[in-house]
């Protein structure tokens, strides 16, 4: 069986049914946003460093969390926070007609951008800011998908979901360093939460970095 294959078996096993994800899973390149020395292990179910000591999730996380996102039951317009390479960028893409991305260090938001450029990806629409407070402008999300760990629920995210079944999916830091990904529903006024995995994400960081600029 060849990696790709594997792979896929491997994500059916561990619970990921929605063939519309393992298509996206199966056909997006991922080798194309990891380091080249990791092209072997690309499509292996294991989280893989990029640059500016980010990490790309374990395919799994990056399947649970794109399956999430159809408790609603028409996703069209998806926001992302922490575009990273622009691999889960791309899924979305594959999935959903309308992506909106937002990273806080610059030179990763850059070389997503021109990433997701140079696969001819043209529904992903990328931002340098801080994800804290979304993407006001093309509020509400049918689904919002944050890759890094929030210490609690942003308030603004909750926010930008649409009232109508918007979904957030999130992982949030809980007692004794644990981490939970957790799914929030938002239907007219009423938020509901539940459990979806333990997880181990990088942090989600407040305000913008430039490497170039700031030595923080
Ligand atoms: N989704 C990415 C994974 C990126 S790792 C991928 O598929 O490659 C998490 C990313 O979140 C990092 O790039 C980090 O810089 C970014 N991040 C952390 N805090 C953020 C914030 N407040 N706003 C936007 N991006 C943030």
């Amino acid at each position: 069986m060849n990696q790709t294959k594997e792979l896929i078996a491997e994500l059916k096993k561990a619970g990921i049914h929605n063939p519309k994800v393992l298509e996206a899973i199966q056909n997006v390149p991922r080798n194309r946003f990891i380091h080249s020395k990791d092209s072997h292990r690309a499509f292996k179910n294991i989280a893989l460093p990029i640059d500016c000591q980010q990490t790309i999730s374990q395919p799994y996380i990056v399947a649970l969390m794109t399956e999430a996102l159809f408790r609603h039951n028409n996703p069209q317009k998806i926001l992302e926070i922490g575009t990273g390479s622009g691999y889960q960028s791309a899924i979305l893409a594959y999935l959903f007609p309308t992506v909106f991305s937002i990273e806080r260090i610059l030179p990763l938001h850059k070389s997503a951008t021109e990433r997701l450029k140079a696969l001819n990806i043209r529904n992903v629409q990328t931002a340098y800011g801080d994800g804290f407070i979304g993407w006001q402008e093309h509020a509400p999300y049918d689904g919002i998908l944050v890759t890094a760990c929030a210490p609690e629920v942003p308030i603004s995210l909750l926010a930008q979901l649409s009232p109508k079944g918007g979904v957030l999916v999130i992982p949030l830091a809980s007692q004794k360093g644990a981490q939970e990904l957790r799914l929030f529903e938002k239907q007219d006024d009423k938020i509901t939460s539940s459990h979806l995995e333990f997880v181990s994400f990088v942090p989600l960081l407040a305000g913008t970095h430039d490497p170039n600029i700031s030595s923080k």
